[in-house]
């Protein structure tokens, strides 16, 4: 079985041959801590997980290395920590900040299904890292100091004579029309308008560390190198998988493939470059403004998190999404069926009509056909397919419970108002039952009369 995936920067699906099968290594862009995490942030680490979890199938769990950064260095980061802690000192808001919205992440990303990646290093404690790319950097003539900021040339790099890769090649960018594209209030400390900022002085209070280039004043890193530092530090100057947003490409991306090819001389960062599509919601971009801005959090009051992943998973990754109320719906639906039908059943192997689409640039809209057409049959298939892809990590009991807390309906309630409602069945005001049942109905409760009486479930 051959694993196929989609490479941005070739264009084209190829097969996936890893540098080295014992130690299969994949790193993806994490989140930025500074506020909750929406649910167009829940999709690289939903997608990225099936993938961590169909190589760890292919090539054994020891032999699969999958690092998530946490950025927590970011001017968002310090404008919500004075916003949030005014009476603390800058650096302890920080801290605050960076650590209760880690440990949100992770809550709700650990309720979507996702394992936690082998190392999620934070940007903070790669400093030296850091330092060491951007030494390199100045050293190799690929980028420069200038007011105390150390900037990064992609001019020099397409100069060199060598076999580095082309800037604007990930992104299929040329150079030269980002020069002519280029803003006309460029930062008077650059050369030319397309250099990017690898480390930059800290105003007063806010976090800083010794700079690297023989600069005198603290400073502190530029988002781009904080990737390249820990995928070096945890992967090595050469790597397998790098995945992302697809609005990463550009400019992060193209920065990181400059800098550790750059600072190392090597013609690739990583052989795979793969990016999931946007998410946008009732067919509208997400915004604060437009007010339909979802958080995972939110979600999860109302949903299991298994539902989120499933209902992520019927699109293809690399298509963009438009999450509706409608698909949730029908997502818990088809979830609550499988749960019933292959929860509590021993799982056998997955099945190979579902591995198959699989490993094919992970195509999870054809693997979950593949799961309806087992669901009448094989039913061992259909529970190991469905651990494969992050599902069933619950009894069927724990999943009923946790469909009733998602819907903060209480049976007692319930079971009130079906009284209520044969009470009033018994004395013919069809008015009254029926106003009750749609109330149910409101709850998402659905009732089934029949000759032993009313029985209830969650219809979602
Ligand atoms: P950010 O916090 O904006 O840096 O995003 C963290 C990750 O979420 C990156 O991989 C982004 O590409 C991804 N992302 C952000 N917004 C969306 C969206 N609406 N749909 C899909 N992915 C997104
Ligand atoms: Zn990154």
């Amino acid at each position: 079985m051959e694993l196929r995936l989609y490479d941005t920067l070739s264009r084209e699906k190829r097969t996936f041959v890893p540098l080295d099968p014992k130690n299969v290594r994949m790193y993806v862009c994490g989140p930025t801590v500074y506020d909750f995490a929406h649910i167009g942030n829940a999709r690289p680490v939903i997608v990225f997980d099936v993938l961590f979890r169909l190589l760890r199938h292919l090539y054994g769990e020891a032999h699969v290395k999958y690092v998530r950064n946490i950025t927590d260095v970011d001017d968002k980061i310090n404008d919500r920590a004075v916003r949030d802690f005014p009476g603390l000192p800058l650096n302890e808001a920080i801290r605050k900040v960076t650590e209760q919205t880690g440990e949100q992440f992770h809550a709700d990303v650990d309720a979507l299904g996702c394992l936690r990646p082998s190392v999620e290093p934070r940007a903070t404690e790669h400093i030296g890292e850091m330092r060491e790319i951007i030494e390199r950097l100045v050293k190799g003539g690929f980028a420069y100091v200038a007011e105390d900021h150390v900037l990064f040339s992609p001019q020099a790099m397409n100069a060199a004579n060598s076999t580095l890769p082309r800037y604007g090649a990930l992104s299929k960018r040329s150079l030269d029309e980002m020069i002519a594209g280029a803003r006309v209030d460029v930062a008077p400390y650059k050369r030319d308008a397309t250099d990017f900022v690898l480390w930059k002085p800290s105003k007063p209070g806010e976090p800083s560390w010794p700079s690297p280039a023989g600069i005198k004043a603290e400073g502190r890193p530029g988002w781009h190198v904080e990737c390249s530092a820990m995928a070096w530090k945890h992967l090595g100057e050469h790597f397998d998988i790098h995945g992302g947003g697809i609005d990463l490409v550009f400019p992060h991306h193209e920065n990181e493939v400059a800098q550790t090819c750059c600072a190392f001389h090597r013609e690739r960062m990583a052989n795979y470059w793969m990016h999931n599509g946007f998410l946008q919601v009732e067919s509208e971009k997400m915004s604060k403004s437009l007010g339909n801005f979802i958080t995972i959090h939110e979600l999860l009051a109302d949903w299991p998190g298994e539902v989120l992943r499933l209902n992520m998973l019927k699109t293809h990754y690399r298509s963009p999404i438009d999450w509706t109320m409608k698909s949730l719906e029908e997502s818990a639906k088809t979830l609550d069926d499988w749960y019933r039908v292959a929860a509590d059943v021993a799982p056998g192997e997955p099945a190979a009509s579902v591995v198959e689409p699989l490993i094919d640039d992970l195509n999870t809209p054809l693997a979950i056909a593949a799961m309806h057409g087992l669901r009448g049959g094989d039913v061992g298939a259909l529970a190991g397919s469905l651990r494969l892809l992050g599902f069933l990590s619950e009894s069927v009991a724990q999943w009923e419970d946790r469909k009733q807390q998602a819907s903060g309906v209480d049976p007692k309630e319930v079971e009130g108002l079906i009284a209520e409602r044969t009470a009033a069945r018994s004395r013919k005001d069809f008015k009254e039952s029926d106003r009750i049942r749609d109330l149910l109905a409101a709850m998402g409760v659905a009732i089934k009369d029949s000759k032993d009486g009313t029985t209830w479930e969650f219809s979602r």
